[in-house]
């Protein structure tokens, strides 16, 4: 059934580290080998073997238009038709930095780069130039890409690892990162008390790298309140939430102004784009305008920008209201499928996100995630592989809804759910 895929993989082990280019795809959390993507459209993806499933992890959230959207393929075809890439500014990067500055509240400039990793990495240099301090504040739990000093106690595929720090990160940079617990202001305050000043903290103001773990009722406000009083900026980290939750992002839903602002994921369409904005004078402070330096041959690529720029123009109010109606319907399925088969579990949404946490009653940060059963995940993840919905291999994911998404996928996912809870 899935014999290509098995042959693809032994082959890939044989020339590339694991198999795959980046840690998360292989399934190695949940066993098996991992379904190789021949194609996919809409919700829908086809592996090797030509099986076709319910797509829920969407490229890991950049493709909340769903695969191959006409009109962001038309997009991309017309910018790559006048060539890929010159290395010198086109209008269709202005366009989009406009698009971004209209969007997202507290944006006034906006730098392109090519991912998410590239966006917070940038927004820490920034910050530890404009404060003139070094040390930073993270989350547990919360993934910042795979920079040196922001791989401690970092989710996502790190967790799902067992390995919060990597090798190879030079302990001198991980002592200039503090690490507090999410949604915990007692340790956000001792973390900032403790040690040299603090030049950011960066966080995911939607924690989605445990799992789909929300903002507690007034946390945010008090991270914004008391960060402000040390003279240290606030990161967003809005790679997953920014143009998912909403237009504006996270700092749209829930009305806090970050310093600074990491984009990635949805603002390039499927393709490499990454971002950081915030304040004229902070963003003012980067290469050519200022003294912090950054770069990239790639950096704003028109191709890229045009599959961001073409996604970016289908997320209206209708679109947001379309997918808020999807995923309510998917995740009250999933509670009367948990429900009715008798399963200890729970589900944690934010719009489009959402997590279907085994063994807990209720995820609130990292060490709550850690406790979730991971084995019962894994037989829940293959059980709907065979019922044809590709979920993360991961418990400590977000599943990603897209506009392709209807009732008649939800109730695919919904039944493979039942049939798998009970099984
Ligand atoms: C995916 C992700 C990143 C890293 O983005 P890449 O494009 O993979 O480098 C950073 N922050 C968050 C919150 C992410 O989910």
């Amino acid at each position: 059934m899935q014999n290509a895929s098995s042959k693809l993989t032994a082959r890939a082990i044989d020339v590339i580290p694991g198999g795959v280019n980046s840690p998360v795809r292989a399934w190695k959390a949940v066993g098996g080998n991992p379904c190789f993507v021949n194609r996919a459209r809409g919700a829908y993806l086809w592996d090797a073997d030509d099986n076709c499933y319910v797509d829920l992890v969407c490229e890991w959230g950049p493709l909340i238009a769903g695969h191959a959207h006409p009109e962001v393929l038309r997009a991309v075809t017309e910018a790559a038709t006048r060539g890929l890439g010159f290395g010198a500014p086109t209008a269709i990067e202005v366009q989009l930095a406009e698009h971004i500055v209209d969007a997202v509240p507290s944006i006034q400039k906006v730098r392109l780069v090519t991912s998410g990793t590239e966006a917070t990495m940038t927004a820490i240099r920034i910050a530890r130039a404009a404060t003139k301090r070094d040390r930073i504040v993270k989350l547990a739990g919360c993934y910042h890409g795979h920079s040196d000093p922001l791989l401690v106690r970092a989710g996502s595929g790190a967790a799902t690892f067992g390995i919060p720090d990597s090798a190879g990160v030079p302990a001198e940079i991980s002592r200039l990162t503090s690490v507090a617990e999410y949604n915990d202001v007692h340790a956000m305050r001792a973390a900032l008390e403790a040690g040299p000043p603090v030049a950011a903290v960066i966080l995911e103001p939607i924690a989605a790298n445990m799992g789909v773990v929300p903002p507690l009722p007034g946390y945010l406000e008090e991270v914004r309140r008391i960060t402000q009083a040390a003279g240290a900026l606030l990161i967003f980290d809005e790679v997953i939430s920014g143009f998912r939750v909403a237009r504006g992002g996270a700092q749209e839903l829930y009305g806090i102004s970050p310093d600074l602002t990491c984009l990635g994921k949805i603002v390039g369409g499927g393709l490499p784009v990454g971002a950081v904005g915030g304040r004229g004078e902070l963003m003012d402070l980067l290469a050519p305008a200022g003294p912090v330096y950054q770069a990239g041959t790639l950096s704003g690529n028109p191709v890229a920008c045009s599959a961001g720029l073409a996604t970016l123009g289908l997320l209206t109010g209708e679109a947001y209201a379309a997918l808020e109606k999807t995923s309510a319907l998917l995740a009250d399925g999933l509670r009367d499928a948990i429900a009715s088969a008798g399963v200890h579990a729970t589900v944690q949404r934010v719009g489009s996100l959402l997590t279907l946490f085994f063994g807990v009653d209720q995820v609130r940060n990292f060490t709550e995630a850690s406790t979730s059963d991971t084995v019962a995940f894994a037989r829940f993840f293959r059980a709907m592989i065979e019922r044809g919905v590709y979920l993360p291999p991961s418990q400590f994911e977000a599943w990603f809804l897209s506009l392709a998404h209807g009732a008649a996928e939800v109730e695919r996912i919904v039944e493979g759910a039942r049939a798998a809870l009970r099984a």
